[in-house]
């Protein structure tokens, strides 16, 4: 049975629910002020793979991604770019669908924008007040108060972690009115982007545009809720505060949180000119590179970017696909072996149901592609081909292996260097073929060419010396 750390309750717990029920999945999106980065590729990876995984076991889901696409830093980005907030919220929005497209992540199956949930965000606000957790200040915006909402801090612990510090004084709460954070921010500028609501002018925060779209899409309460760790607190526990204010019972019954991405000792971010984009990684790494060199490290634990070992995971990918290379789909038989297969099947999902442990996962992928390689090397053509198909299976859970391993090999972000006899054989023909070049002997150059194919190269004609590329063993 599948089990997942829930935030919540810091604990590991059974995921229990009915096949008939959805499976409400909420995760926070971006906010659109800049091009998407590693942080956001290894986040959304993960909760692709939760959405792949929940459904291989049966369930159906529902998948709710939010864009965040009215906000300080947008509109301060719009400024500097000379555009408006519209169209250069539009164009960041095509980056994003670009990067995720190449990603490979599936589509969720609602990405509301905050500027279209407006009169949601002002009707929950309206609630708030009615509740009397929402007032005005004096700057005209309107606020959560804090100490009207009796469990804040619940979430992300902050109250118990204050309880211990002042010996176990159960009385004192860390949190006091500076700490009250903003629902409706009343219009400074009149340039800026802004709608109208029953206090006047404004936009609304970022914590209640989250609130307000989960109230939308989820009347019945979420399943997971899940996002960044660096949106625990305050983000997460404000959505939290804002939920249950307007009705006790809304329940989120998991909290899944994705670890930092941390580079050179720091935590990735714009302001330490420290990020790597996810456009600029898929330049030099197939996205599916990408996406092993992501769920290689536990979703929770810190992800210590190092470019190396995305070549490593580049190494260990192509092995996979070389592997495959002699991989016929029609000489399978699905009970072949199967209790030998069925080694390989329990261990991939014990990983799995082990709170979505994919570094292990993936090393059972390697493992079974180093078995299937030996095997490759005995005359049992049905055990190879029924293996290679197991392992086609888990990593399609994954996302993974969805390539034609030759066309996977070749791919220009792809080269695997042949080994060395290999290689000189190559040269050899490569060589030679060049001289049947320079004596016009185009039918003999193409039989070299043919050759080379055969051993995974192709070549490129430049004038009187050919150079190779893309090539795989065979
Ligand atoms: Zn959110």
């Amino acid at each position: 049975m599948l089990k997942i750390f829930n935030t919540l309750t810091k604990k590991k717990e059974k995921f229990q629910f009915s096949y008939s029920e959805k499976i409400n999945i909420y995760v926070c999106g971006v906010t659109v002020y800049d091009l998407c980065h590693i942080g956001h590729a290894r986040t959304f990876i993960v909760f692709d793979i939760i959405k792949r995984y929940l459904e291989y076991l049966g369930y159906k889901t529902c998948y709710v991604r939010n864009i965040t696409d009215i906000d300080d830093k947008i509109i301060y980005a719009a400024n500097k770019k000379n555009e408006s907030t519209d169209v250069f919220v539009e164009r960041m929005i095509q980056l994003m669908h670009q990067d995720f497209l190449c990603l490979n992540l599936k589509n969720p199956d609602h990405e509301p924008r905050v500027t279209k949930c407006i009169q949601d965000i002002i009707s929950f606000i309206e609630s708030l007040f009615n509740n009397k957790l929402a007032y005005i200040d004096d700057n005209k915006d309107i606020l959560f108060s804090i100490k009207k909402y009796n469990s804040y801090g619940m979430l992300s612990r902050r109250i118990k972690q204050c309880c211990l510090n002042k010996n176990k004084s159960h009385s004192v709460s860390q949190f006091n009115q500076s700490d009250d954070f903003v629902l409706w921010k009343h219009r400074i500028n009149k340039s800026d982007p802004h709608w109208i609501s029953p206090w006047g002018p404004g936009r609304p925060g970022w914590h209640i545009e989250c609130s307000a779209i989960i109230n939308k899409f989820f009347k019945n309460g979420v399943n997971i809720h899940g996002g960044g760790i660096d949106l625990l607190f305050p983000h997460h526990e404000n959505e939290l505060a804002q939920l249950k204010s307007i009705k006790s019972s809304f329940s989120i019954k998991f909290w899944i949180h994705v670890g930092m991405v941390i580079i050179n000792n720091h935590k990735m971010s714009k302001s330490l000119f420290n990020t790597v984009l996810v456009r600029d990684l898929l330049k030099k790494y197939d996205p599916e590179v990408i996406r092993f060199y992501v769920l290689s490290t536990h979703y929770r634990h810190p992800l210590i970017f190092i470019e190396k070992n995305l070549n490593a995971s580049k190494n260990i990918l192509n092995k996979i696909y070389i592997s495959l290379l002699r991989f016929n789909s029609s000489i399978i038989n699905s009970d072949y072996k199967i209790k030998l297969r069925n080694t390989f099947k329990k261990k991939f999902f014990s990983a799995m149901n082990d709170d979505f442990n994919t570094p292990k996962a993936c090393l059972i992928l390697q493992n079974l592609s180093q078995y299937i390689t030996k095997i490759k090397k005995s005359s049992d053509i049905l055990l190879y081909n029924s293996l290679s198909k197991d392992l086609i299976f888990f990593g399609n859970i994954l996302g993974l292996l969805n390539h034609d391993p030759k066309s996977f090999l070749s791919s220009s972000t792809n080269r695997v260097l042949v080994s060395n006899s290999n290689s000189n054989i190559v040269q050899k023909l490569v060589r030679m073929r060049d001289i049947y070049r320079q004596n016009k002997k185009w039918n003999l150059a193409d039989i070299i060419r043919k050759k080379l194919l055969k051993l995974g190269v192709t070549v490129q004609d430049k004038h009187e010396r050919s150079t190779y590329k893309f090539i795989y063993e065979n």
